[in-house]
């Protein structure tokens, strides 16, 4: 059958669709060791708290309120309150519900705000979106309506101790101009585990207002929820700020609840392409959410349960890493948040596909590197010498993956 232009960009295989698929398998075998979507944990304490917040308001009726009822275009508008108030009482933002619009998922927020900052303007010019600093995250890859929505740039790489190292947005080589609609980064950065310093964000916030283009910053892991964030680093936000947010890595990608928090006119774009796209956003992450607002659950929960379960699970992974690969041309990035590691194996002779491609016959997934480095230029070895695994599993699932890639890396540099 013929599709049209947009059926042919959007009805193709993508990275994305691949990732959802392998996901999907996995969850349907019980035997694949899954260390590659971005399925949030299965944490045990958050299990139970979301089972009795639905029991509680099931009794209460707010729940099949939610679920028999459709909300305004903008979304619920008792959430939206509630986070505006504990936005500007957290962080002195000053931010009302007419800053924010809720989405299907920041997945959904991100492909409209894409479109709506780049692409061809009616004056025939074209611009595209700015990441600054590749590898980003997978999911905005093929979110362009138009081909070459995104230009990036490789990073400075800083070797640390330890066997870690770290990336730098490498601010000399960065080209912004009239090309450029907005400038978009996951702070932290879904692959790597990356946060921007606050330098970083200040300097990338100069960038933007000083030729009058947005800075959108992706903060689906980021504070003060689900606040999976290791460093001591500032949440940051001003009127030419899009902050995303997300429900989803609290334990709640099931609901599909995205936020968006910006300068009114892009919250009311958001709100008036909702109504044209899905009507209105979903009513029931919103009202599980306003519930665990009011509740003084959202932060709480947050910071004493969501922040230490990663944490630990990030240093244990390191550890178990480093036990099981002692190669010196092994690094990992300095784990600072989200829910991702991200190898580093210099001078690999296979591309991480081809690994990915071994390691999935051996019932392993992971996500190859060169998923990642969209918008780049050039091709970039780096990116075939990089793969994402996420360290969400249990500790035991964790171990049988890790010796598996383990093999799998000494038998690719043994054949190099
Ligand atoms: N942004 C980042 C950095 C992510 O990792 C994800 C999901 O993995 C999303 C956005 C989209 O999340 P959702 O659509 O579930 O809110």
């Amino acid at each position: 059958m013929e599709f049209s232009t947009f059926g042919d960009k959007f009805a193709r295989y993508s990275g994305i669709t691949q990732l959802m698929d392998d996901l999907n398998d996995g969850l349907r075998n019980p035997d694949a060791i899954m260390l590659g979507g971005g399925n949030p944990a299965q944490i045990p304490e958050m299990l139970t708290y979301f089972n009795q917040l639905c029991q509680q308001m099931a009794a209460s009726g707010e729940l099949t309120q939610a679920m028999t009822n459709y909300d305004g275009p903008q979304g619920k508008n008792t959430f939206i309150n509630a986070l505006a108030d504990l936005l500007r009482e957290r962080f002195g933002w000053p931010i009302t519900a007419r800053n924010i619009a809720l989405t299907n998922g920041s997945q959904s927020a991100f492909f409209n705000l894409f479109n709506l900052l780049a692409g061809t303007f009616s004056d025939g010019t074209r611009k595209k979106i700015l990441l600054p600093l590749a590898p980003e995250y997978i999911g905005y890859g093929d979110a362009g309506l138009s081909e070459e929505m995104f230009i990036s740039y490789r990073p400075e790489i800083t070797l640390l101790e330890d066997g870690l190292f770290k990336y730098h947005v490498d601010f000399k080589n960065l080209v912004v101009d009239d090309s450029i609609g907005a400038i978009c980064a996951s702070r932290p950065t879904n692959p790597t585990g990356n946060v921007l310093t606050d330098e970083e964000i200040a300097h990338l916030d100069a960038l933007a207002r000083e030729h009058g283009i947005p800075l959108i910053i992706d903060n689906a892991y980021g504070m003060p929820f689900p606040d999976i964030i290791f460093e001591d680093v500032t949440p940051f936000w001003n009127d030419n700020t899009v902050l995303c947010m997300s429900l989803s890595k609290l334990g709640l990608p099931g609901v599909r609840c995205g936020i968006v928090v910006a300068r009114e006119e892009i919250a009311t774009a958001i709100t008036n392409m909702n109504g044209v796209l899905s009507l209105a956003p979903g009513s029931v992450g919103p009202a599980l959410a306003y519930r665990m607002i009011e509740q003084n659950d959202l932060l709480t929960l947050s910071e004493t349960v969501i922040k230490p379960f990663y944490q630990r699970k990030s240093q244990h992974a390191v550890a178990l890493l480093q036990q099981a690969i002692t190669d010196p041309r092994f690094r990992i990035h300095k784990p600072e948040g989200a829910m991702f590691l991200w190898l580093w194996f210099n001078d690999l002779p296979i591309s991480t596909m081809e690994l990915y491609q071994r390691l999935k016959d051996r019932g392993v997934l992971i996500v190859p590197g060169e998923y990642f480095f969209i918008g780049l230029e050039e091709d970039w070895q780096h990116g075939h010498e990089c793969l994402r695994m996420n360290y969400v599993q249990e500790d035991d699932v964790m171990q049988r993956g890790i010796a598996i890639i383990a093999e799998e890396v000494a038998r690719a540099y043994r054949e190099g």
